[in-house]
C-alpha cells in the first residue's frame, strides 16, 4: 500500500518515540514543561524571532495569530485559495468575527497590485483592512514556494498601507530546504508565522506560532480561549525536538520523490501534471488526461494499491513523505501506466 494521499499520514520515528517515553515532564499550563519550553526558546532562535507558542494544529495556529493581529469588524486580506479560507471552516468568521477578504492570485502569489486594491478606504462603512495572509508552501496550488522576491514585495505594500504580514508556514520547512531561503528570512519579513510539525517533519501532533514577544502574549491567552492550554506537553514537544534535529533535511528526498513522480507521469501523459515544475512534495493530476474523472482515477488506483486525493478542478493530490520510498513512487508510476486509458 502506498498513501500519497497526505504528509499528515507519517508516523513518529523510533527515536521520537523513545524521546517521547522519556521526555522530562512539567505543567505547561502553569509554564512549566521544561521540554515544551525548550522548544519554544530552540524554535525561537531557530527562526530568529522574540518568541514561539507551541498549538495543538495548525488551524489554531492560524486562529489565534489572525485574532492576534485583528479585531472583529476587521478583514484579512489573502489568496481565494487559502488553506485560512478554504480549510478552517470559516473559523475566522465563525469564532474571530473577522471578515476574510479573497484575492485571486497566481500558483499562490498575489500581484501587489491586487493587495493594495483590496485594501478598504478608512471610512466607518467599511470592514477595515488588517493583515495580508501569505501561504508558504501553497497548498491548493500544489506546494508552491512563496519566492522571497514576492514576500519583498508584498511587505512593501502591506507596510504602505499599514497591514501586519501573518504567513502559514504550515510547510515553511518544505519551502526553504527547496528555495534555500533560511525560515528566520522568512519570518523577517512577515508579523508572525505558524508551521507544522505534524506534517512532513513527522511528528504526531502539534504546530507553532512565532513573532514578537508582545505578539506571542496575545496568542497565548487566544490559545488558552480556545481550549489549547495544555498540560504535560513534553510527551509531544519531546518529538518536535527530535524532528528539529533530524527531519529538515532530508524534505529533499520527498521534494526529488515528487518531481521523479511527475516526471514519470508526463512520459504518459505529457500536460497531466501541474504545478509545471513540482517544487516541493506535492503533484497534482488532471485524471482526465488519463481518461478518467477524479473520483473514478481515485478509485481506480486505490484498487492497485495507491491511495491519493479527489481535490480541486479536475485533479487529484499527490503527496510524498518520509513514509514513500522511491520504489513506491516506480511502483505508483508502474500502476499509473498500467490502468491509463
Ligand atoms: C495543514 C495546513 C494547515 C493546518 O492544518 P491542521 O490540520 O489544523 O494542523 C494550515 N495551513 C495549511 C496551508 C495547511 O496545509
Amino acid at each position: 500500500m502506498v498513501d500519497l494521499r497526505s504528509d499528515t499520514l507519517t508516523t513518529p520515528t523510533p527515536q521520537m518515540r523513545e524521546a517521547m517515553a522519556s521526555a522530562v515532564l512539567g505543567d505547561d499550563v502553569f509554564g512549566e514543561d521544561p521540554t515544551t519550553n525548550l522548544l519554544q526558546e530552540r524554535v525561537a532562535e531557530l527562526c530568529g524571532v522574540e518568541a514561539a507558542l507551541f498549538v495543538p494544529s495548525g488551524s489554531m495556529g492560524n486562529l489565534v495569530s489572525l485574532r492576534s493581529m485583528a479585531s472583529p469588524g476587521d478583514e484579512v486580506i489573502c489568496h481565494a485559495d487559502a488553506h485560512i479560507f478554504n480549510y478552517e471552516v470559516a473559523s475566522l468568521a465563525a469564532v474571530g468575527g473577522i471578515q476574510a477578504r479573497p484575492v485571486p492570485g497566481h500558483w499562490g502569489v498575489l500581484d501587489p497590485e491586487n493587495i493594495a486594491s483590496a485594501v478598504r478606504p478608512a471610512f466607518d462603512t467599511f470592514p477595515r483592512s488588517t493583515v495580508l495572509a501569505l501561504e508558504n508552501t501553497h497548498n491548493l496550488a500544489g506546494g508552491t514556494v512563496y519566492p522571497i522576491d514576492d514576500i519583498r514585495a508584498a511587505r512593501k505594500v502591506a507596510d504602505e498601507y499599514g497591514l501586519k504580514i501573518h504567513m502559514d508556514g504550515a510547510r515553511i520547512f518544505n519551502a526553504s530546504v527547496a528555495s534555500g531561503v533560511p525560515v528566520a528570512e522568512y519570518c523577517s519579513l512577515v508579523d508572525g508565522l505558524t508551521f507544522c510539525f505534524s506534517k512532513g517533519l513527522s511528528c504526531p501532533v502539534g504546530s507553532m506560532v512565532v513573532g514578537s514577544k508582545e505578539f506571542i502574549k496575545q496568542a497565548h491567552r487566544y490559545r488558552k480561549m480556545h481550549g489549547g492550554g495544555m498540560r504535560q506537553t513534553g510527551v509531544l514537544t519531546a518529538a518536535c525536538l527530535v524532528a528539529l534535529d533530524t527531519m529538515i533535511d532530508r524534505l529533499a528526498d520527498d521534494h526529488a520523490n515528487a518531481r521523479r513522480l511527475a516526471g514519470g507521469i508526463k512520459k504518459i501523459s505529457e500536460h497531466a501534471t501541474m504545478p509545471v515544475n513540482v517544487q516541493t512534495n506535492m503533484v497534482l493530476v488532471k485524471t482526465e488526461q488519463l481518461g478518467y474523472s477524479t473520483s473514478e482515477f481515485v478509485d481506480a488506483i486505490g484498487l492497485e494499491g495507491v491511495k491519493c486525493l479527489a481535490y480541486q478542478r479536475g485533479t487529484v493530490r499527490m503527496v510524498t513523505h518520509k513514509d514513500v520510498s522511491t520504489e513506491d513512487i516506480d511502483y505508483t508510476l508502474d500502476r499509473i501506466n498500467a490502468i491509463t486509458r
